[in-house]
């Protein structure tokens, strides 16, 4: 069926606002209600930061993902931050993903479907609402759009003005992504230009670069025979985040002139994380009435029956490209936990993108006090992920990586086996630790041989 004509149903009593009867869990708490009302309405006079063109070839494109004619490759920070918006930053994370794809769309001999968790990636959900450290309690960090991370009352404190920082953040970014890709940079007769400057001694360069030359030689064949081939001169990039705070979520969600019903236009594809997806609450119901193709986290402690109770209500009509369910379960849990709940949606008769996010599950901290996860684990939950989906007889369409293009030792081993003092040299995030440029590039590497196998 052709997404862009389904007729669109206008959900039962919803309105971008509708969730505000609901109980919103994770919200940031502001002291002037006044002055978070002035900055919404800025908000909501800006412009959107992506169109309803977009949002439906997004949603067509995961629509093929469904049917298994593309894999969805799913990267990008734990959180942003506004002061990582720079020039090296946003083209190293934009290089490293660029490259995985290379590697996949070789390996795989399938189209990937590229998507940044950036643009937008500023909300992050926490275990707890506040910190203690040395006897002081502050508010927990929320991600930049709600307060600072420095550890003080200033920071800490709720700023309605991040969320028009966000907003200007969010569109500088995305920016200079199309402005890159518009300019040839990601045109596959150079992927030289993704070459990260210390790519030359990474472990894993060799294999990389006999990819790249293989992939020249087969492009500069069908070239030969066929002239230029259009689709290897641009790559689509669409963007993703946590849509998690929900007031700064209604603000852009507009309508528009030729396409019914509403649309989320702070990104692409938007997500429910694992701790606010509960079927009665705030984020559920501001999710069942947007158009977007949209994502749910789900975690080791939810059952089939919950499951397809929410498939439900986010996807009444089994719409094509409509819902991707990214299982995160860990690597000790995933065997007993996937399954059962792989089985019901597929008795149930349900078109869902299954991604693999092999990074939730598997956090640990070290006896030096760092948040850190383990590749081997990392690795073990997707290896078993490929398994436990081929047993099933469904297919796992994705992953969902935090991932960046600096050289950071915040996950241990990998190519390089980094070591848990390793972690002090380059540990550089302020939520949770991300795969490094060798580390993502080694997990293409995996993932293609899974695939193969
Ligand atoms: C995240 O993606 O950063 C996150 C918090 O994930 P989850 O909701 O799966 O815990
Ligand atoms: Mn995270």
């Amino acid at each position: 069926m052709n997404v862009a004509s389904m007729p669109f149903h206008e959900a039962d009593g919803w309105l971008p606002d509708s969730w505000q009867r609901r109980t919103a869990l994770q919200q940031p708490h502001y002291e002037d209600p006044a002055e978070l009302a002035r900055v919404l309405d800025e908000l909501a006079r800006l412009p959107p930061l992506v169109t309803s063109w977009e949002v439906l070839a997004l949603k067509r494109a995961l629509a093929e993902a469904q049917e298994g004619k593309r894999f969805l490759l799913q990267g990008g920070d734990c959180a942003e931050s506004f002061a990582d918006c720079t020039s090296p930053i946003i083209s190293n994370r934009l290089k490293v993903l660029l490259q995985m794809s290379l590697v996949l769309v070789h390996g795989l001999k399938q189209p990937v479907l590229r998507v940044g968790r950036f643009a937008g990636q500023y909300a992050k959900p926490r275990s707890a609402d506040t910190e203690t450290r040395e006897g002081v309690t502050l508010p927990s960090f929320r991600g930049d759009i709600v307060n600072g991370p420095a550890f003080t009352a200033a920071a800490r404190r709720a700023d309605p003005q991040r969320l028009l920082q966000a907003h200007a953040h969010s569109a500088l970014t995305m920016n200079f992504v199309r402005a890159l890709i518009d300019g040839g940079f990601a045109d596959l007769h150079h992927p030289e230009y993704w070459d990260l400057a210390w790519v030359e001694h990474a472990p894993l360069a060799a294999e990389y670069r006999r990819m790249v030359a293989a992939i020249g030689d087969s492009l500069r064949f069908m070239e030969t025979l066929a002239g230029p081939v259009a689709g290897f001169s641009r790559v689509d990039f669409f963007t993703s985040h946590e849509a998690l705070v929900l007031h700064y979520e209604q603000a852009l969600t507009r309508q528009v002139p030729r396409h019914p019903g509403w649309f989320n236009l702070s990104t692409h594809f938007p997500w429910i994380g694992m701790r606010t997806a509960a079927l009665d609450g705030a984020h559920v119901e501001y999710f069942r009435g947007i158009r977007n193709p949209i994502a749910v986290k789900v975690g080791p402690s939810v059952t089939p029956d919950a499951l397809l109770a929410l498939i439900d209500v986010l996807d009444p009509e089994n719409e094509p490209g409509r819902l991707t369910l990214i299982h995160r379960m860990g690597h000790a849990q995933i065997a007993a936990k996937l399954p059962p709940l792989l089985d019901a949606v597929k008795r149930a008769g349900r078109r869902v993108l299954w991604v693999a996010d092999p990074m939730h599950g598997n956090t640990e901290s070290t006896s030096n006090g760092y948040k850190t996860r383990r590749f081997d684990n990392i690795r073990g939950e997707l290896d078993q992920a490929f398994d436990i989906h081929a047993a099933a007889g469904t297919r796992l369409g994705g992953v969902h990586l935090e991932l960046t293009g600096e050289n950071v030792t915040e996950c241990l081993g990998g190519a390089r086996d980094l070591s848990e003092a390793d972690l002090e040299r380059a540990y550089k995030s302020a939520v949770d630790p991300r795969l490094n440029y060798e580390q993502s590039l080694e997990l293409a590497m995996l993932i293609v041989r899974k695939s193969a196998a």
